[in-house]
């Protein structure tokens, strides 16, 4: 399949094409859009009707409306907002098994990285070894230089955000940054970087040139 791409400078150095083809050399499927609506419109024209779809704890897919126009459709979906019904151990076991995997990343590196950083890991281990197709949904805020820099967002955006939303007893969830804390309650358990789609998984990057998420 071709794909068009405008040659949108993304800073001073790097264009949103240049980032587009490292991560196509590295097997990743890419898409860019200029709105969060067509990203969706793109999605769903990729998920047939009937998919099963595990999501990932996103807020990108949260703040996105993709969940609600998922609804509307013929797909059976498994969100633990959705499926109070499934005890959340049970439904991290089922996630592995769906047709299809959404989620966020926590960084893209310009290089054709994606960064992801867990406490208990049912995110990371379903994106590695789940579904054979993931989705990864990402606003441009999440664009870092390279790998050093990208986990530095995570531990400095990402991660003090997620510990004051999900309540962590953090020392980042006070200060806003990280300590490389050994607290019981640290999210930062595992960090995977993906350097290629794992072998026998289509990986899709969908960027939106707005912010989502964090
Ligand atoms: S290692 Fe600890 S302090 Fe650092 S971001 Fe993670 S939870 Fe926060």
């Amino acid at each position: 399949m071709v794909y068009f791409f405008p040659c949108i400078v993304y800073n001073e150095y790097m264009t949103i094409e240049s980032i587009e083809k490292n991560f196509v050399k590295r097997g990743f499927r890419f898409q860019f859009f200029e709105t969060t609506e067509e990203a969706i419109s793109y999605i769903l024209s990729i998920v047939p009707e009937g998919s099963s779809i595990g999501f990932g704890g996103s807020m990108t897919v949260q703040e996105s409306g993709l969940l609600e126009k998922m609804q509307e459709k013929n797909y059976d979906l498994y969100h633990r907002a959705l499926r109070t019904d499934i005890e959340p151990l049970e439904m991290y076991k089922k996630m592995y098994f769906c047709d299809w995997y959404i989620s966020s990343a926590n960084a893209l590196t310009e290089q054709g990285e994606i960064i992801n950083i867990d406490g208990r890991g049912n995110r990371v281990s379903a994106i590695l070894d789940g579904p054979k197709k993931v989705i990864f949904l990402c606003g441009i805020n999440k664009i870092s230089p390279d790998t050093q820099s990208g986990i530095d967002r995570v531990r400095n955006v990402a991660s003090p955000l997620n510990c004051v939303r999900l309540q962590k007893n953090t020392p980042c969830r006070v200060t806003g940054k990280c300590s490389y804390c050994n607290s019981s309650d640290t999210i930062c358990k595992a960090t995977v970087i993906l350097h290629h789609p794992t072998t026998g998984t289509e990986m899709y990057v969908v960027l939106v040139n707005q912010s989502l998420g964090y």
